[in-house]
């Protein structure tokens, strides 16, 4: 069964109508052949009998006036039937009277019977009837048939029809072959325009419909269903190439704000850096001019006039310009530093985060010890990065956990790692002041800062510390509970060359 399944449509159909048609003409020739035989074996019989009939009339004339040369005269007469192999006249006692031997082959004949009967056995056809004289019975012919010539002619019968046989499977097989193309050519042109479909993507083709039955039917249910698929393609191509064309005007449009940024902060901070040193020059004329004021001979109350603007106003107003150009160097350089990540051709590798961990703690080792900050660090498993951009986004973690502690208890700041599979999830943990739920998500935002009168910043280090992230195509999250501490997590893809042992 499993091999006809596996066989082709038109194969299928081969096998199917050879098989209907062979149990049909079997069948049928079974029937046939099985009458013909029986009408062969009648037509011996009726003949034979006929003879017998006519010789046992013949022979009773004779036989009932003793005459034995009229009987085996009528006896021979057998010789013209070739089939006759044996003739045999019995008496009225069943003695044998007369007798006709075609071959002369020794046989005993078999004892007289008392009715006519006909019978065939082993290879001859017998035959006996009563020879009557009025309507005495007065003996007994007996003859006996050979069936060589029915059995030739039952063989040659059934060649003929095996032959026939044969030549009837041979028209059904062919038949078969030519018809079955109506059945199995549709499907098969399905077969390969969905074949086409599937090698070359292409929705556009139609299959032609030649009729209107089932197959017809089908046909127009595959094409609809391509109208739809090619209507979805158009649309999701459309879709796409208005997504593609929104992408780039996107990119363009940060490529802008970027550069916009990067020329904004880079370019102010040379007018700033003058403002900063004139007011410096300012500021040392001013003390010269102090000095100055308190040697020269003035009139009291111009020198006291003089000496307060001197002294008051000009030095406040530029305390003011210098720490409101200072805020603005450091608001610069952090825009600067922001617009600097990605614009730097970065190469990534694999990175030692025990190396790299150990240079952010030399970094911060002095401000560790100024603030009493026990700082430990587990031995952590390599990433895959930017060496410049992971130091950057690690010591701006660490500087926020150090400016974010609470001044209450002893600062604590840790940073473990672990890895799973292709990924690495590092974890920067204080006991810091903490951060409330509904600010955790906006502290990555640009300029957000959650108590700017507090602490000293920009708001833009979180921000660094995300763009970073996402160059990496990593992830960012941070857990925190308001008096207790933070945790940042940051998950990175894991050193390609260090993979984990299984
Ligand atoms: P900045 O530190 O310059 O203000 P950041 O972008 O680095 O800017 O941080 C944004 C804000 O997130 C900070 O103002 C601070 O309120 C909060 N924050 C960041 N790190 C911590 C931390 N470890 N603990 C408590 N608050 C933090």
């Amino acid at each position: 069964m499993k091999i006809f399944q596996n066989l082709s449509i038109r194969n299928k159909l081969i096998v199917i109508v050879l098989m209907v048609s062979l149990l049909s003409i079997t069948l049928g020739s079974a029937f046939v052949i099985y009458n013909n035989i029986q009408t062969f074996k009648d037509n011996m019989i009726s003949s034979t009998d006929q003879i017998a009939q006519f010789l046992a009339e013949a022979c009773g004339a004779p036989l009932a006036f003793e005459i034995p040369e009229e009987v085996e005269k009528e006896l021979n007469k057998l010789k013209g039937m070739p089939i006759v192999e044996n003739g045999y006249v019995y008496g009225e006692e069943g003695e044998i009277y007369k007798s006709y031997n075609k071959s002369g082959d020794h046989f005993t004949p078999p004892p007289p019977k008392d009715e006519t009967s006909v019978e065939f056995k082993g290879e001859y056809l017998h035959v006996s009837r009563p020879i009557l004289s009025g309507s005495e019975r007065i003996g007994t012919l007996y003859i006996r048939a050979s069936t060589a010539p029915l059995t030739q002619k039952i063989n040659s019968y059934l060649q003929g029809m095996l032959l026939g046989f044969i030549g009837l499977v041979v028209l059904t097989y062919l038949l078969a072959v030519r018809l079955q193309r109506f059945i199995s050519q549709p499907i098969l042109k399905l077969a390969d325009v969905t074949g086409h479909i599937k090698e070359e993507g292409d929705y556009s083709v139609r299959v032609r419909k030649e009729g209107e039955d089932e197959i017809g039917v089908l046909y127009t249910g595959f094409n609809d269903m391509l109208e739809q698929i090619q209507m979805r393609e158009k649309q999701r191509d459309e879709a796409m190439a208005e997504q593609q064309r929104l992408m780039a005007e996107l990119a363009d449009k940060n490529k802008e704000l970027e550069q916009v940024v990067y020329v904004t902060s880079h370019d102010l901070r040379s007018p700033l850096v003058n403002i900063q040193g004139f007011s410096r020059e300012l500021n040392y004329s001013i003390d010269e001019l102090i000095s100055l004021l308190r040697s020269e001979e003035m009139p009291a109350h111009v020198k006291e006039k003089f000496a307060f603007i001197l002294e008051e106003d000009v030095p406040d107003s530029l305390k003011y310009i210098l720490s409101s150009t200072a805020k603005m160097d450091s608001l610069l350089s952090g825009l600067l530093k922001l617009s600097r990540v990605g614009r730097t051709a970065t190469t990534m590798g694999d990175i030692d985060m025990n190396e790299l961990i150990a240079e952010i703690n030399n970094a911060f080792e002095f401000h560790f010890k100024d603030a009493g900050v026990a700082f430990t660090v587990d031995n952590l498993p390599s990433c895959f990065g930017n060496n410049d951009e992971l130091n950057q986004m690690f010591s701006n973690l660490v500087s926020n956990s150090l400016k974010y502690l609470d001044p209450k208890r002893p600062g604590k700041i840790s940073i473990t790692g672990r890895r799973e599979k292709d990924k690495v999830t590092y974890c920067i943990e204080d006991n810091g002041i903490g951060i409330e739920k509904e600010h955790q998500k906006k502290i990555f935002e640009i300029f957000h800062r959650l108590n700017p009168d507090d602490s000293q910043g920009e708001g833009l280090g979180l921000t660094i510390v995300n763009k970073i992230v996402s160059r990496h195509n990593g992830k960012i999250w941070v857990e925190s509970e308001p008096g207790k501490g933070s945790r940042f997590f940051i998950s990175l893809p894991a050193a390609k060359a260090n993979p984990p042992v299984q």
